[in-house]
């Protein structure tokens, strides 16, 4: 039996199969690393859209608006839930 090649750079270092969807992958362990970082910079963020509708004062919606609003209130969310949590809650 031979030895298992990287099919990235050859090397035999630890080389792994792997499946990734129907995509097989032989990869030495460098490249095994690298790949896995590649993959979770690439991957697409984790979450629920929803519309929701809010009545704000025009000056508040002025502040939302000088930065990103969806990003805004995503801080909020975690930063409110975050104070809950050391209030007592799980
Ligand atoms: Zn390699």
């Amino acid at each position: 039996m031979s030895a298992k090649v990287c099919q990235r750079c050859s090397g035999k270092n630890d080389v792994t199969e792997f499946n990734i969807g129907d995509e097989k992958h032989r990869l030495c362990i460098d490249c095994r690393s690298k790949f896995l970082i590649k993959a979770e910079m690439g991957r697409p963020p984790i979450g629920i859209t929803r519309k929701i509708s809010l009545t704000l004062a025009q000056e508040d919606w002025d502040w939302l608006d000088k930065g990103n609003r969806s990003k805004t209130i995503r801080t909020l969310v975690h930063n409110e839930r975050l104070s809950d949590e050391r209030k007592g809650g799980l």
